[in-house]
């Protein structure tokens, strides 16, 4: 997410001393009751953050080396899944950008003879910043919370409709490459899709979801909160309140700063991107820093474990309940 730095630590200063995420939270993280166990879990979350949030990826900048391992651990990761390729393989091809870089986008197509026609645009970017200015000799900006966290979270839900296909509605999963370079992978897909007429419901962007926000009422806030019912109709769904409103990633405008916005623009459907950086809970924002293991497992799992269900009653609703606001 391209957010202005200047923001964030003005924040940050203002808003907590530490952010470190302290072992004994992350430890305690609650055990997840036993019917949401088959979903996801803190040890699998923490095996692919490992992976891609490590040295040896290289801060996954688009056009990298470090990045092509990433593609092909997510390729291997969807198709050992039964998320088929999109187009003809995963890799689409971006055409905007001086270097050679892929988004992945597979599909889990729906059950149902009718509602298989409608599309649901589930979203991640995978790539990063890759190497900069070294501090304490580490020049590595791993990525763990932007956007390795995000990117799991779609992973884990490709896994469940993969494995279950439940879902009457398709499914789109998509990570996007080169979002640091002007969310050029999501705008390079938004603009084929819509030349392709793909009938698309709705979009859903995962961004920085590693680490949980302090004293609120809800888990995650999505951007752009006021633009259509979709809190709404995922809190009905969820029977909890699980999506809020952050003022502050409105006073930011986030929802054009992340790779929901070019779905918005190309398609001018509801396209949200989910969210649980607030701020004030991460200080590693586009630093070297941004490593594994400062992201708490425990509420990426809780996170994904809720939004599954939610995403399978969007998917199976007799009627596309989901609309813009006026
Ligand atoms: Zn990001």
């Amino acid at each position: 997410m391209k957010i202005l730095c200047f923001a964030v630590a003005t924040l940050l200063a203002v808003n907590c001393g530490s952010t470190q995420v302290s072992e004994s939270t992350k430890m305690e993280s609650p055990a997840l009751p036993a019917s949401e166990e088959s979903f996801t879990n803190a040890q699998r979350i923490g095996e692919m953050m490992n992976y891609l949030a490590s040295n040896d990826l290289k801060g996954r900048e688009a056009g990298s080396e470090g990045i092509e391992m990433a593609a092909r651990y997510i390729e291997n990761y969807l198709k050992s899944y039964r998320v088929q390729p999109y187009f003809e393989t995963y890799r689409d091809t971006l055409s905007n950008f001086k270097n050679i870089a892929y988004n992945l986008v597979g599909v889990v197509e729906g059950n149902d003879p009718i509602l298989k026609d409608e599309f649901i645009l589930i979203g991640a970017h995978y790539d990063h910043i890759g190497t900069i200015n070294p501090e304490n000799g580490d020049y590595i900006a791993n990525g763990a919370n932007d956007n390795a966290s995000g990117t799991i979270s779609v992973l884990e839900m490709a896994r469940y409709f993969g494995a279950h296909n439940t879902n009457k509605r398709s499914l789109i999963f998509a990570l996007f490459s080169a979002e640091e370079k002007g969310l050029l992978g999501s705008k390079y897909l938004a603009k084929k899709l819509k030349e392709q007429e793909l009938n698309l419901y709705t979009m859903l962007n995962f961004e920085m979801t590693g680490v949980p926000m302090k004293d609120k009422d809800y888990l995650v806030y999505i951007t752009g909160y006021e633009m259509s019912n979709l809190a709404e109709v995922s809190n009905k769904y969820a029977e909890e309140n699980l999506v809020g409103f952050l003022p502050t990633a409105k006073e930011f405008n986030l929802y054009q700063r992340s790779d929901n916005y070019p779905f918005h623009e190309e398609f001018g459907v509801p396209s949200h991107t989910f969210c649980t950086f607030d701020f004030t809970n991460y200080a590693f924002y586009h630093k070297v820093g941004d490593e594994a293991d400062l992201m708490d497992y425990g509420h990426m799992a809780t996170l994904v474990n809720k939004t599954i269900p939610v995403i399978e009653d969007i998917a199976n609703a007799a009627n596309q309940e989901i609309k813009l606001n006026n």
